[in-house]
């Protein structure tokens, strides 16, 4: 079998075995990356050091402890690598290149992870298909005239591809799994806190998470157990509270009761995508899970709760960057003012400066009450819902976005539209729960399609649990677009 058909644990236990080496591991995604022409997944590939780092790695084979060690991953460019070019896909961080690991990329360094770089992006994670790059669009592997999401639509692209095994990237509405929905894999945002956020440059604080894109639940589950936990530079973060959750995988749904919430399946919704999702109750239930239809009449306010919080604390984040600091510096200004005005305008591209501009006005004294405290009321009422709503299931299944992949070029034109394609994922991260997006089927066009499931706050174990029984029984996540998609 081809190496990059392994999942990251497959291939972990190859390394282990003896019966591939790292390097080989490394040159295999190498070589799936000389197709990134077409994709532009990538911002950077660091492909010498790579291969510098699989021959340290390989001396230390028999020793390693992580299911994980020697396996090939790639890193989305808003996570900060030492001396290594973190652009967050703006012109305005230019060179960057951070004097400093980020926490995640420590942890990964620790467990014999080895980067083959970082990942294309929306402009500073702010996007819904990976178009408002300063680097060009990345293109989906299924269907090249087509997007892959976003905000992390490299990471998925590039694990789509089998460019590395698996990818971390963000989430702030819906960055990780969207992009794992549009591109066919699976990926995980962990309940706020999980992950510390230390070196990952932030676009809205309260909201933002790390989280894996991956091949499948187990995978997921390995990947968490290396991010999770209490880092002293993340005041946010919490110590682990689930154990060990790759050995917590069982399969075992039975009893376990999932709550379909009739609002997520109204008008508006893809009828393939539709019938997917409820064909992946289906599934669980099969496994011996109880699906019980719940209300959740929340689902109006969402996306504009979501986006007036979102761009408030980007305008605030943002306001670092001002070609003092770091990055780029326009080259004529007049003055200091002028040297502000002209790097931000000419540093940002206009995605990025619509929400500057959102979020400085939904503070303002005038409006502050009127969109800005409304919002985080509305959140409040949100973060409500989903309490009721677990207080009758053990999670929720819902779709990951009303339609599959975008043709490229479509959204950009239509923000707002853009914006309310986000509606199944931000209240996820507006109530700091965990969700995972799973392959769960294909569109006529041959796109594929994924259902998300939602944890209480810290419920991972259930729900990688939940996910992994459903791939068991199910082999959606094991199709690439080389071969073998829909059947
Ligand atoms: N599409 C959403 C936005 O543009 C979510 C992005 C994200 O999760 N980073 O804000």
């Amino acid at each position: 079998m081809e190496l990059t058909r392994l999942t990251a644990l497959e291939l972990g236990a190859a390394i282990k075995r003896g019966g591939v080496s790292v390097r080989e591991a490394v040159q295999a995604a190498l070589d799936a990356a000389a197709r990134d022409k077409e994709l532009n997944a990538f911002i950077t590939v660091t492909g010498e050091r790579a291969l510098e780092r699989a021959e340290a790695l390989q001396a230390g084979v028999k020793d390693a402890k992580s299911p994980l060690y020697g396996v090939p991953m790639a890193i989305k460019d808003n996570i900060c690598t030492k001396g290594v070019k973190t652009s967050c896909a703006s012109k305005i961080l230019g060179e960057f290149a951070p004097p400093y690991d980020a926490a995640v990329v420590e942890r990964l360094a620790d467990a014999g992870a080895v980067s083959l770089g970082k990942l294309n992006m929306d402009e500073f994670a702010m996007g819904s298909t990976s178009e408002t790059s300063f680097y060009g669009p990345v293109k989906n592997p299924w269907d090249l005239e087509r997007a892959p999401g976003g905000s992390s639509g490299g990471a998925a692209a590039a694990v789509a591809a089998g460019m590395g095994w698996y990818a971390v990237g963000s989430d702030t509405g819906g960055s990780i799994r969207q992009p794992a929905s549009c591109c066919g894999v699976t990926g995980m945002k962990p309940t706020y806190g999980t992950v510390s956020r230390y070196g990952l440059i932030a676009y809205a604080s309260s909201l933002d998470q790390i989280g894996p894109l991956c091949k499948d639940a187990a995978d997921c589950a390995a990947i968490l157990d290396v991010l999770q936990g209490k880092d002293a530079k993340d005041g946010t973060s919490l110590d682990g509270r689930y154990g060990h959750l790759l050995d917590g995988l069982t399969g075992d749904v039975k009893g376990l009761k999932i709550g379909l919430p009739a609002d997520c399946f109204g008008d508006g919704l893809d009828g393939d995508v539709r019938a997917s999702v409820l064909a992946a109750a289906e599934v669980l239930k099969g496994r011996g899970a109880e699906v019980v239809e719940l209300p959740f009449p929340v689902m109006e306010y969402v996306v504009p709760a979501y986006y007036i919080i979102a761009a408030a604390e980007a305008s605030s984040n943002l306001s670092r960057f001002d070609g003092v600091k770091y990055g780029w510096r326009a080259e004529e200004y007049e003055g200091l003012a002028d040297l502000y005005r002209r790097t931000r305008t000419q540093g940002f591209g206009s995605e990025v400066k619509r929400r500057i501009l959102l979020g400085t006005f939904v503070l303002s004294s005038g409006y502050y009450d009127a969109y800005y405290k409304k919002a985080l009321q509305v959140k409040a009422v949100i973060t409500d819902a989903f309490d009721r709503a677990f207080e009758r299931c053990d999670l929720l299944l819902t779709p990951v976005a009303p339609s599959t992949a975008p043709k490229l070029g479509e959204s950009l034109s239509d923000p707002l539209q853009m914006y309310l394609s986000d509606v199944y994922t931000v209240s996820v991260n507006l109530a700091g729960l965990p969700g995972l997006s799973m392959p769960c089927g294909f569109d006529g066009k041959g796109l594929p399609i994924g259902a998300q499931l939602i944890g209480p706050h810290f419920g991972e174990g259930v729900l990688l649990n939940a996910a992994h029984a459903f791939q068991q029984d199910t082999d959606y996540h094991k199709r690439t677009p080389e071969g073998g998609g829909p059947a």
